[in-house]
């Protein structure tokens, strides 16, 4: 989480949406991306794809044992992104300023984790905070702030799943 913590907060100072990735391959860290929506004018370029696409073109079998970590939980494009490819694994640093597709995952046989890390959540606070207009247009014109969460993590930090 290091890893999209420090792309997400690389992003921030660059005056972008404070968002982060990582894909790990058996246990390195092979690419690294960052939301790119101001810098690059960019709608489709949220952390995970450009993570994605930083990795350039991989292998199906190396897809299948990944793990994408980013700092706020994915949005429906990017978990459309990460279940095509069948990405097992998917690590959130926190769910409070977006939540919406962790069940999806869940459904689809991923395993999803929300670490519920400060570091990720204070980040995005601030950036919500001061960017109300800037977020909402990044998640499809919906309002920005904390969501309210109808259901969270368990204790345990594993994604509660199924309704
Ligand atoms: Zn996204």
């Amino acid at each position: 989480m290091g890893y999209a913590l420090r792309s997400a907060q690389r992003g921030g100072a660059e005056g972008g949406v404070p968002i982060g990735a990582a894909l790990v391959i058996g246990g390195e860290v092979v690419a690294t991306g960052n939301n790119r929506r101001v810098q690059d004018g960019s709608v489709i370029r949220h952390a995970e794809m450009d993570c994605l696409e930083n990795a350039g073109r991989l292998d199906a079998s190396d897809y299948r044992r990944a793990a994408l970590y980013t700092s706020l939980a994915p949005c429906r494009m990017c978990t459309g992104a990460l279940l095509l490819y069948g990405i097992p694994e998917v690590v959130i640093g926190e769910n409070d300023h977006f939540t919406e597709n962790e069940d999806l995952m869940v459904a689809q046989g991923v395993n999803v984790t929300v670490l519920n890390d400060e570091r990720c959540w204070e980040l995005m606070e601030r950036f919500v905070r001061a960017n109300a207009e800037l977020w909402s247009e990044d998640i499809g014109g919906r309002p920005g702030g904390q969501m309210a969460k109808v259901r969270g993590p368990r204790p345990d930090g594993r994604w509660a799943g199924q309704r």
